[in-house]
């Protein structure tokens, strides 16, 4: 029997013949595989000891060999019912997933980086820092853990928690293949968000998939990008919609452009007539986020007015547009408020908050 050693690769995130190699690998038959991946898919095994069905002298030796599963370390909901998570990774780094339901979704917002190294100027994650990239099975077991959480499967799945997913490129398609095949989750309800990293776009494109893409653009012309996104200086916005051109044409898919609305900074007609010039024709639509507050900056959040009036600005530019008031504000699990701490904002008392 081979030694089995804690330092191996964990579980999850493998597929069913991956798993099959690995049984045999073990000396084990091929539906010991399908009994694994039920297990650690479907019955979230978060050890191979819970694993009933196998042998208990082949279990046991088993104990060293990792799932892959993090601590689910502390959780908070907020009124909406958006539930923030924080999950202790093996090396203690502390990560954020969110869980965004309503009566006919169960959408999960994940993370692809401990802290992110693009230091935007708006967004809590970019101030705290980059520490490392996510393991396919530490992105896999945030969608794993919203939905036993919830106890209802997961429907959605946006790219939109800390990091910059591009930057971890190969991790990223990995755990969305796993996801996609191993938890049955479709890759058309699955969005990938980027603040555009050159050269990146193209390269997602080649791998074929049918997810969405949506690129924070945030401003409508290079210098005012470049002041709220210290990358824009050696990635002029001119290359980055050319980049997203080909991503249409490579993949056959459009994409959405995200535009955060910063009150007197890139609201003004002057930047409508400016996206315009940019947007005309291409197949895109716009995703217009009213900044969501974080401590750090004093950014301004337009009122529901001047953002109706941005809306009405762009349609009369035929350009397609809707409006993602983010959930979960109350709990600081809205876009961009993400920075893995513990700090609630409202009643500590209140039902579901777990500490
Ligand atoms: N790095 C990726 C994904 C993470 S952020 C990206 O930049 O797209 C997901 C979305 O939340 C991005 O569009 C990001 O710009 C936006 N965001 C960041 N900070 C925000 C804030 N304070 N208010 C509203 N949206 C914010």
């Amino acid at each position: 029997m081979p030694v089995l050693q804690s330092t191996q690769t964990p579980l999850l995130g493998l597929s069913l013949d991956q798993l099959k190699q690995w049984a045999q690998d073990q000396g084990q038959p091929a539906y010991r595989a399908q009994q694994l991946h039920q297990w650690i898919y479907q019955r979230g095994a978060k050890s191979l000891d819970e694993i009933t069905v196998f042998p208990k002298p082949w279990r046991s030796q088993l104990t060293a060999v990792p799932v892959g599963r993090s601590e689910l370390y502390y959780q908070s909901q907020a009124p909406d019912e958006t539930v923030k998570y924080l999950l202790k990774l093996q090396d203690g780094q502390i990560i954020e997933a969110v869980g965004i339901p309503t009566e006919t979704r169960l959408t999960v917002c994940v993370s692809s980086q401990v802290g992110c190294p693009m230091a935007c100027d708006f967004c809590a994650t970019g101030k705290g820092g980059f520490v490392r990239n996510l393991a396919t099975h530490e992105i896999v077991d945030q969608v794993l853990t919203v939905q036993e959480e919830f106890d209802r499967r997961v429907s959605n799945i946006v790219f939109m928690g800390m990091g910059e997913p591009l930057l971890n490129l190969e991790n990223t398609v990995a755990a969305i293949q796993c996801l996609n095949r191993d938890i049955g989750i479709g890759q058309r309800s699955i969005t990938v968000s980027t603040v555009g990293i050159a050269g990146r776009i193209r390269q997602l494109a080649e791998y074929q998939l049918q997810v969405t893409l949506a690129v924070s653009l945030h401003a409508s012309n290079q210098a005012l990008r470049e002041q709220l996104i210290p990358s824009a200086h050696s990635y002029p916005i001119e290359k980055l919609l050319e980049e997203c051109r080909d991503y249409v044409q490579m993949t056959g898919r459009r994409l959405s452009f995200e535009y955060i609305l910063l009150a007197g900074l890139n609201d003004q007609s002057q930047h409508i007539a400016e996206l315009a010039i940019h947007l005309r024709g291409f197949q895109s639509h716009v995703n217009l986020i009213p900044y969501n507050p974080i401590s750090e900056v004093d950014y301004q959040r337009p009122s529901p007015r001047q953002v109706q009036a941005f809306v009405q600005g762009l349609k009369q530019q035929n350009i397609a547009v809707s409006v993602r008031y983010s959930r979960g504000l109350e709990a600081d699990a809205a876009c961009g408020q993400l920075r893995a701490s513990q700090t609630v904002n409202f009643d500590q008392n209140q039902p579901g908050l777990k500490p």
